[in-house]
């Protein structure tokens, strides 16, 4: 199961496809990619250790033909992996690692519950540390606390906002952007984060039920299930099941083909 989380896949799996996923993943870590920074050498060395591992072990495992495990999806650790650096393709718009916002997002301006919405150009940060401006098409910059992501739904927490649209955008909310980061550097925050995206999972129903839109309903029940059924997971699983919901959602969302 630990094989089949790291390469991104769910049973069942034939031969084509677990290549077809090691290839992927291996090409992103490989450490030739980071040999420009020697701090990034040693992590990425081990996470294609760890991949080379998992493909091994799912084709011995398809090869011999034996039994898939099966009644648990449990996935344990002996201890957290590092995980791929996720360097933007040049062409995508590079995500703010503040707002959690980049070019092309629909926001809302303060008090946030206007129909009209404004289009993200870009952001500004005046010193480090210092104020985060958000640049809006045609408009004047706002304060990134000012601003709010308007008309999305997050695959991870459930969370969504109106205004109601034909199209609402399927992302990562800026909270759950922010949670993923500090779950790669601080793994004990997991059962703080759990409980962060059950509470974003609540707001997030009565949003769709205000916007009496079922889908983004679905979605956030969906969720808040998923997020309380990992409530007696042990330390490493949580770590490493949130690591992998955000993951999952944050290459879907990042890749151009999304
Ligand atoms: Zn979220």
């Amino acid at each position: 199961m630990r094989a089949l989380w790291l390469l991104g896949l769910a049973l069942p799996v034939d031969v084509r496809e677990v290549n077809a996923a090691w290839r992927g993943r291996v090409a992103r870590t490989h450490p030739d990619v980071h040999a420009s920074e020697p701090s990034k050498v040693a992590a990425a060395e081990t996470l294609t250790r760890a991949l080379n591992d998992a493909k091994d072990t799912l084709l011995a495992w398809i090869e011999a033909d034996l039994e898939w495990p099966t009644g648990t999806t449990t996935v344990r650790f002996d201890e957290p992996d590092p995980w791929p650096e996720r360097e933007p393709a040049p062409h995508e718009a590079p995500i703010c690692l503040r707002s959690g916002l980049r070019a092309g997002d629909r926001v809302r301006r303060w008090p946030y519950d206007g129909l009209e919405l404004s289009v993200v150009t870009g952001t500004e940060t005046d010193t480090p540390g210092g104020t985060t401006w958000v640049l809006l098409a045609g408009e004047q910059a706002e304060r990134m606390e000012r601003v709010r992501l308007a008309a999305f739904s997050c695959p991870v927490c459930g969370g969504c906002s109106g205004p109601d649209v034909d199209e609402a955008s399927l992302r990562p909310c800026p909270e759950c952007l922010v949670d993923l980061r500090r779950l790669e550097r601080r793994p004990e925050e997991a059962d703080r984060i759990r409980r962060a995206i059950e509470a974003r999972a609540e707001a997030g129903i009565a949003t769709a039920q205000s916007l009496l839109d079922g889908r983004l309903g679905d979605r956030a029940r969906e969720r808040r299930r998923w997020v309380r059924r990992l409530l007696p997971a042990g330390p490493d699983d949580l770590h490493a099941a949130l690591l992998g919901a955000f993951s999952r959602a944050f290459e879907r969302w990042s890749s151009p083909a999304a």
